[in-house]
């Protein structure tokens, strides 16, 4: 029997290793798939409900880290998971998406020799001052296995000189989870639950520390927010990161009226929400491409996107920080200038499938 452990520790995390973890059930007598939670996330609403609606097992292991500073929460993961690897002699690691768990399991596990396979590899935003740009570049030149969602993702491999042997285009996983569970999504009484009418809201989400780390440009979304809340109701669940800035910056008590606050809502109930909205306003990476497989509309606020096939196949429109923009930009989506889109390549629902294939066969 091999050993694979796949590492989730941040909310994005979890709808990705889902899928793989049920992909992997068919090979339950050559491979045992085990989850190892680094605790990156560990609250109820970032965390606990997606384990019970993806419906995966409560983690094999729990490194419990918990927040800090970069350095500090890496180098956490790392003396802990250095731990799990030496006792439990793993024969294969999965780590997905860009978040530091993705980086210091990887970084880990290739120093004990234990090959690592990146799901979600190549993605680029070209901008370093995002944490999660420099977890990206590390994870992918030490992995053995590179899992590719989007084209961009190959050619941005290709031309960092990774070899090719080691590259993979197997699509979106994310998109596995959200086919999977689109009869619940369908099923969702949220919209009834929060009175609201299909196509006759707008869905927000903001966490990116350059949207609302600092007392400047967070003032300046949430006037944004206001001044189009006078013409469209808005949803916005808020991350914890934003809802504590909110609240440090004494801001929290300016947003209006026509605007639902909530807390981070489950898988569920927030993609019936997006399925639901007239515009999604964003800065998530994992929005980008829902919205995208959904047709829906959805505007980046962000200067740049490490997801290009959302805006150059999907409906996304990356539209950049400067607030005034974003404002006419909605408008403009409001007033029924609607950006079509189609679904890309391999965004198919059988993603995990491909991956499992694929290691099973390296493994055995
Ligand atoms: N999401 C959720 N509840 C929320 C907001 C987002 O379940 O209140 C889901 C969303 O559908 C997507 C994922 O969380 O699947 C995106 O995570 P996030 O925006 O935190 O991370 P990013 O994709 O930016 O790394």
């Amino acid at each position: 029997m091999k050993k694979v452990i796949s590492i989730v520790g941040a909310r994005p995390n979890f709808i990705k290793v889902a899928p793989i973890h049920k992909a992997f059930q068919k090979y339950d007598k050559t491979v045992q798939h085990l989850i190892c939670h680094t605790g990156q996330h560990f609250d109820e609403k970032m965390s606990k409900i997606f384990f019970e609606e993806l419906e995966m097992p409560k983690p094999h292991f729990y490194l419990g880290v918990g927040g800090g500073s970069h350095a500090e929460q890496t180098a956490k993961i790392m003396i802990e998971f250095e731990k799990v690897v030496l006792s439990e002699k793993p024969d294969f690691i999965i780590v997905v998406g860009d978040v530091n768990s993705t980086m210091a399991c990887s970084l880990v596990a290739t120093k004990l020799g234990v090959p690592v396979a990146h799901v979600e590899a190549g993605l680029r935003s070209f901008d370093r001052e995002m944490p999660e740009e420099i977890n990206r570049m590390v994870t992918d030149v030490i992995s053995n296995y590179l899992f590719v969602s989007e084209r961009s993702g190959l050619e941005n491999l290709k031309r960092e000189g990774i070899d090719d042997s080691k590259i993979y285009f197997t699509g979106n996983v994310m998109i596995d989870s959200l086919i999977y569970y689109l009869p619940k999504i369908d099923k969702s009484t949220i919209l009834k639950d929060m009175g609201l009418v299909k196509d006759s809201y707008i869905l927000g989400t903001f966490h990116r520390p350059s949207n609302v780390d600092s007392e400047v440009s967070l003032n300046q979304l949430v006037d944004m927010l206001n001044n189009l809340s006078a013409t469209k109701k808005i949803v916005f669940p808020v991350h914890p990161r934003t809802m504590n800035n909110l609240i440090k910056f004494g801001i929290r008590d300016k947003i209006s009226q026509n605007i639902i606050m909530t807390e981070p809502l489950g898988y569920i109930e927030f993609l019936a929400l997006t399925q639901g909205a007239s515009l999604l306003i964003t800065d998530s990476g994992g929005i980008q491409e829902e919205t995208t497989y959904l047709g829906v509309q959805c505007i980046t606020v962000r200067d740049n996107t490490e997801r290009p096939v959302t805006v150059t196949v999907g409906t996304n429109q990356l539209i950049g920080t400067n607030l005034k923009n974003v404002e006419k930009a909605a408008f403009n989506v409001l007033s029924g200038n609607l950006k079509k889109g189609s679904i890309p390549e391999l965004w198919d629902g059988k993603v995990a499938e491909r991956i499992t294939k694929i290691i099973v066969e390296k493994l055995t």
